[in-house]
């Protein structure tokens, strides 16, 4: 095991920055990190073992106990349980004996529990290995397990099966669909690689690139819509030797899947618009930070690159500029939702536990190893390519005034076509329903559980900076769903597993809002708890980022727009909880320091 360990290390020059990725090999070679395995990280990386442990602790797909030869990740989304998940997980137990978050006996195989895996146009589904088996059923369950039984090889099973589009190409062969609905400027079969990078850069400044950025008005396409151009010019203007740019592929809001299909349908496009960033904030090195779940993406994202860089779109002198030299990295994830927030991304990428910095500095003064970097979505590198091939001003014809050009929308839940669309800004709410084919709506999850749960009276709304604002996730509950137990109570677990820890508020409040909800669920709650949940969840507005600043916002939102929900669990004509009986709870106390207690007891 040492030398292994070693040549890994070594992989990745001895650099502890590059604990990530060191880890990550280690735990797809061994199914586990070995305590000496974490020594020899240590001692060759210069760090202590604890500094190790607590990067290890933190990811969800790394674990320091045996995973199983096959390790079976499955979704636990709220999509995933509408269509079917239960009995999927019910099968694997049956079939192996064990329980989720076991290992069977002889160490062959595994069930976990695991987040959005970004297939919610394709539930349920599973990661085994880094493949993803997808629209899994109770007899698929059987045989994958057979198959693993009989050692073949788990790509037997997807031989017949491989998804739309790119998802057949050699280097992917994976069950996945893109399910490409509606196509605009980025999903079109018009773009032309490199035609940006060789044609207009060479006859167009930096400076230039990020005047179209700004005239364009394009604001990131994660969800936090900070204007681009904005961005782009404060780091090139901030000091340091080297600059970055970092794509932001950790989409892990639930119900949130659509760069995994830009990444598989146009990858170039997305490594162009790094490119391009490179040029404009005078930057050499260009870092995709992807996600874990969409590992199996590796070797054909890797194939693009060099293709790419065959071709003198990535490289040195890119496109005959002299001295516009710039290279792209993949560098994975390892589950943790919180790293999609830019600085808890950052310090993943340094091989660190993913928590959010504190800002100011942010990231364009002081971002990556302290040097000036951007961080910018999958789709807003994708979308910068557009622009700066058909003008700023041309983008501004699509969208609204405050939401200029397309947004990808990942649709999921009870439609009759889940996938990804990409609309204008603008785009109504009720004329999405109908474009998916929904009927019998009675919410929309606009944005992912970080977002806003609306109902029918508000479908008149559009998607927009100035009215409803989305990174993109939708998710769509037919009359049939019971919204508060298999929707919200969901999304609260979510945001309690996901807290990465460092706040108070986000540590706690989201569990005593979620046992709150429980109590309401159970036929116990009182009219109290509604107005408790509601002042309580303002507490997480002091939350270090985002997703503590929006972990109650499922309750919260729920709370405002479908109160009689909650109303008509409540114990009628109960204020507060009379059922508590203080003197009884007391009692214990009370004997021990041998005094009575004094206070008058109604009952
Ligand atoms: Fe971590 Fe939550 Fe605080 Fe964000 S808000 S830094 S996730 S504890």
């Amino acid at each position: 095991m040492e030398k292994i360990v070693r040549q890994i290390i070594e992989k990745y020059g001895s650099d502890p920055n590059r604990l990530m990725d060191i880890l990550i090999d280690i735990q797809e070679q061994y199914g586990y990190i070995s305590r000496d395995a974490v020594a020899l990280m240590a001692q060759h990386l210069n760090m202590s073992q604890v500094d190790v442990e607590q990067t290890i602790t933190f990811y969800h797909f790394l674990s320091t106990r045996h995973r199983g030869k096959y390790a079976i990740y499955l979704n636990n989304s709220a999509v995933a349980y509408m269509f079917g998940r239960q009995a999927i997980k019910d099968a694997f137990e049956k079939e192996l004996g064990i329980k989720f978050g076991q290992v069977t006996e002889d160490g062959a195989i595994g069930l976990f529990d695991t987040a959005c895996i970004g297939m919610n146009d394709q539930e349920p589904a599973a990661i085994i290995n880094n493949k993803v088996f997808t629209k899994l059923t109770p007899y698929r369950v059987r045989e994958i397990i057979r198959h693993m039984r009989e050692g073949k090889s788990l790509d037997e099973l997807m031989n017949e099966s491989y998804g739309d589009g790119k998802n057949q190409h050699p280097y992917l062969q994976t069950m996945v669909s893109s399910n490409i609905r509606r196509k605009g400027m980025i999903l079109s079969d018009d773009y032309v690689m490199g035609k940006v990078l060789k044609t207009i850069l060479p006859n167009i400044s930096p400076e230039a690139v990020i005047a179209e950025i700004k005239h364009s008005h394009i604001r990131g396409r994660g969800g936090a819509g900070f204007p681009t151009g904005f961005k782009w010019e404060f780091c090139r203007k901030a000091k340091g030797p080297k600059h970055y740019v970092v794509c932001n592929a950790d989409e892990g809001e639930p119900g949130t899947f659509k760069d995994r299909v830009i990444l598989t349908e146009k990858p170039e496009l997305v490594f162009e618009g790094m490119a391009l960033a490179g040029y404009a904030i005078g930057g050499d090195e260009g870092i995709l930070y992807l996600r874990y779940e969409y590992r199996y993406m590796k070797d054909y994202l890797e194939s693009v690159l060099k293709t790419m860089k065959e071709q003198n779109l990535l490289g040195d002198n890119i496109g005959g500029i002299d001295g516009f030299n710039f290279d792209i990295r993949i560098q994975f994830g390892a589950g943790a939702y919180v790293c999609g927030e830019e600085s808890a991304l950052l310090e993943s990428l340094e091989g660190k536990r993913g928590e959010p910095r504190d800002k100011p500095p942010f990231p364009v003064e002081k971002g990556y190893l302290n040097q000036p970097t951007i961080i910018n979505n999958v789709e807003t590198f994708a979308t910068a390519v557009r622009i700066i091939e058909n003008g700023g001003e041309w983008f501004t014809q699509f969208g609204t005034e405050d939401s200029t050009g397309t947004k990808i929308l990942s649709i999921s839940g009870d439609c009759m076509f889940p996938g990804v669309y990409e609309v204008n800004w603008g785009f109504n709410v009720s004329d999405m329903l109908d474009m998916v084919g929904a009927y019998d709506v009675q919410a929309v999850q606009v944005g992912g559980p970080s977002g806003t749960l609306i109902g029918p009276d508000e479908f008149h709304r559009t998607l927009g900076y100035s009215d409803l604002s989305t990174g993109g996730s939708m998710i769509i509950f037919g009359t049939q769903r019971n919204l508060l137990k298999d929707v919200v109570l969901n999304f609260m677990e979510f945001f309690i597993d996901e807290s990465c820890g460092s706040c108070s508020t986000c540590r706690n409040m989201p569990q005593v809002m979620r046992n709150k909800l429980i109590k309401i669920l159970n036929g116990n709650g009182v009219k109290k708890d509604l107005s408790d949940l509601k002042e309580w969840s303002k507490v997480l507005l002091a939350s270090r980022c985002g997703l503590g600043q929006t972990a109650g916002n499922p309750i919260v939102s729920s709370l405002k727009n479908f109160r009689p929900l909650y109303e008509e669990l409540l114990q009628k004509e109960v204020e507060f909880d009379e059922g508590f009986d203080l003197v009884a709870s007391v009692q214990g106390s009370c004997k021990y320091v041998g005094r009575v207690p004094k206070f008058h007891h109604h009952n």
